[in-house]
């Protein structure tokens, strides 16, 4: 395996697991032999680059910070870098609001289609639709700055397991650091850089049970996957998000990779790959944030305090696949359930949903619950998340490999004007 590339193994796994999950469940008791003897190391696999997510976040950050030269460069790179964010992910949902009025997707589902979807929809998932819904209405505008601030750290790391919290905690560490004199936090430089030593070479290790997790993974995707009719029923609608992200990924990211990343994009995706491939498989920024991290530094070569500080808070905050998905899972529902928006009302679904995708956590389905927010500025019942959830899995496989694409374009894109 050693000498096999990591994107290989992971396409390897991939099309294996695809493989056994077509072939189990063609026998009575395969999907539970698949649910009970390999979905397990898939579980093991996603547990593994959790456990070393928040480590890797607090100690990348906290050392790519103190390694810049001053707080005026710190302050450059981080306007530069959240000024790119908004912008590329205001792109990406007005791409997705093009498309939806364009194709018009919600013309394609029939009423008997419609009713079968809304009362099929129920259990844990509608119990946290309606639970989202709640918060959300008993939520102050401010919430989500108060949020970020948190008052334990520890709670942040374990109870919460907040991605902001940390790092808006991490970044205090690190502006500290840069504010005073050397001498002073030499020591601790030296712990941050064997901490840093330490986990990436964790993160070497798990990535040799990486092609057996994604292998795993996919294998129980597909044996629980619902049945061809739910998709050809929204088969549109997909078409229509998977278009979206193919235009931002090798459209919109290509112009700027050539133009302002200095950079062949071919180049660039085969760089990449090996991230995108992964979060494709898990369907989490966050736990694809060690090898984003990797392909950033080896392959692409950018600097190692720029990718320390642009990656970690990408993946919690940029989401342009999340993005553009809600603008046209908005829009779509809206169409089925007979709604015509005005342009104001699609004006809000690109303001709240670059919000929300923003305010979404970098782990499964987290767009899809934050998608309530857009739904309910726009007047339409959070429940008709219920017409869209049964293919919501593949399309958050892909709207996953493009938050982590757009967020490795714009570290190459902060690592070429710092130069
Ligand atoms: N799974 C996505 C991510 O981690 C978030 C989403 O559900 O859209 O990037």
């Amino acid at each position: 395996m050693k000498k096999i590339a990591l994107h290989w193994q992971i396409l390897i796994g991939i099309i294996g697991g695809i493989l056994l999950g077509l072939l189990c469940i063609q026998f009575a008791g395969g999907k539970e032999f698949i649910i009970d003897w390999i979905k397990p190391f898939g579980t093991i696999f996603i547990n593994l680059l959790k456990l070393i997510a928040i480590p890797l976040i607090i100690v990348s950050l906290i050392k790519g910070v103190s390694d810049l030269k001053d707080t005026t460069q710190l302050s450059g790179l981080g306007l530069r870098t959240f000024g790119m964010y908004i912008l590329t992910t205001v792109i990406a949902v007005t791409i997705g609001l093009g498309l939806v009025n364009l194709i018009r997707p919600g013309s394609f589902i029939s009423e008997e289609t419609r009713q079968e979807m809304l009362l099929s929809f129920g259990g844990e998932v509608r119990e946290k639709v309606d639970k989202a819904a709640e918060v959300q209405d008993t939520r102050g505008p401010l919430q989500p700055l108060i949020d970020i601030v948190p008052e334990n750290i520890f709670d942040s790391m374990s109870v919460n397991s907040n991605m902001l919290q940390i790092i808006f905690f991490s970044l205090l560490v690190g502006i500290a650091m840069i504010s005073l004199p050397f001498g002073q936090v030499k020591a601790f430089k030296k712990v941050l850089d064997a901490g840093n030593a330490i986990v990436l070479k964790i993160v070497d290790l798990m990535m040799l049970f990486a092609p057996y997790g994604v292998f795993a993974l996919i294998a129980a995707l597909i044996a629980e996957a619902p049945s061809f009719d739910v998709f050809k029923a929204l088969g549109m609608y997909a078409f229509t998000v998977l278009l979206g992200l193919l235009i931002i990924v090798y459209g919109v990211y290509s112009i700027f990779i050539y133009c302002f990343g200095r950079m062949n994009p071919f180049r660039f995706f085969k760089a990449i790959l090996p991230a995108q491939l992964l979060g494709f498989s898990t369907s989490s920024s966050a736990a694809t944030l060690p090898v984003t991290m990797e392909c950033a530094e080896e392959n692409l070569h950018i600097r190692k305090d720029v990718l320390s500080f642009v990656l970690p808070i990408g993946a919690t905050i940029n989401m342009d696949g999340t993005c553009l998905y809600q603008g046209v899972a908005a829009v779509f529902i809206a169409q089925v359930m007979g709604h015509d928006l005005s342009t104001a009302e699609q004006l809000s679904i690109i303001v709240t949903a670059t919000l929300a995708s923003i305010g979404a956590a970098a782990v499964p389905g987290a767009g899809i619950l934050m998608l309530v927010i857009v739904l309910e500025s726009i007047g339409i019942n959070p429940a008709g998340i219920a017409l869209i959830f049964a293919v919501d899995r593949p399309l958050d496989m892909l709207r996953t490999a493009t938050n982590i694409s757009g967020d490795s374009m714009v570290a190459l894109l902060m690592d070429r004007q710092i130069e």
